[in-house]
């Protein structure tokens, strides 16, 4: 086990699934096939990363990205959301957020009291606000403060089960074989940067989607254990 800049034991994988030259083919398909315009990247504050991952938590990021714009410039901190409630929950009861936006007044009303209204970037602390979980709370740490995690969420879980042929139960995502699975997803098997944790997620969310993944697509096809098995059946296949 190693320790986080913070001190912090970091999960690590048993050993790193993807090697440099896919790391740097993952990189390369970023740049140009990376969800960028997604305004939360844009500018990435701790607290407009909680308010983002907030929203998004089970809810496509398209019904999401039209809203934020509006939410962060009429809610720019947590003193907005706690002094203007109504306001708030009626803006959110439009988006369909309604239990949600309840549970976040609670967790402003903590970051006022508890830490001046700035969101912390410890662990412990994230996780003792209302409604903010494991995956809020490396968010957070990752692309508000651009501490180095392990995100470990329902796509990380599928790219690291396909990629290994190994099956992973989505739903012990804080077991730790899930966590040490999702971990070697990361260059040499540690947590990775804000832009390659980005790079998961996208490439997880428009190549290796849930159902119909483009494995002829993929830039890591012929290091994964689910795309090489693929096209080697279809090769088998068409040569009959
Ligand atoms: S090759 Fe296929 S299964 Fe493997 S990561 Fe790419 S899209 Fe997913």
């Amino acid at each position: 086990m190693k320790k986080s800049r913070e001190g912090r034991t970091a999960p690590e994988g048993e050993s790193p699934l993807l090697s440099r030259e896919y790391w740097a083919a993952i990189r390369v398909w970023y740049k140009s096939g990376g969800r960028h315009h997604l305004p939360w990247r844009q500018n990435a504050t701790p607290w407009n990363i909680m308010l983002a991952e907030t929203l998004l938590h089970r809810t496509r990021a398209d019904a999401i990205q039209v809203l934020y714009p509006r939410i962060t410039e009429e809610f720019p901190g947590p003193a907005a959301i706690v002094k203007r409630e109504s306001e708030w929950l009626e803006m959110s009861r439009s988006a369909g957020l309604t239990w949600r936006a309840v549970t976040f007044v609670s967790a402003c009303k903590e970051l006022l009291a508890q830490h001046g209204g700035l969101v912390p970037s410890e662990r412990e602390a994230l996780l003792a606000l209302p409604g903010v979980g494991h995956y809020i709370a490396s968010a957070v740490r990752c692309f508000g403060f651009g501490i180095p995690e392990v995100i470990v969420d329902s796509n990380t879980i599928r790219l690291s089960s396909r990629i290994s042929g190994r099956a992973l139960v989505a739903s012990r995502h804080r077991s730790r074989e899930v966590q040490k699975a999702v971990a070697s997803l990361g260059e040499v098997g540690r947590p990775s940067s804000p832009a390659d944790n980005y790079a998961l997620l996208d490439l997880a969310t428009k190549v290796c989607r849930i159902t119909k993944p483009d494995h002829w697509g993929c830039p890591i096809r012929a290091t994964c254990a689910t795309g090489k098995h693929v096209i080697a059946g279809s090769a088998s296949t068409s040569a009959t």
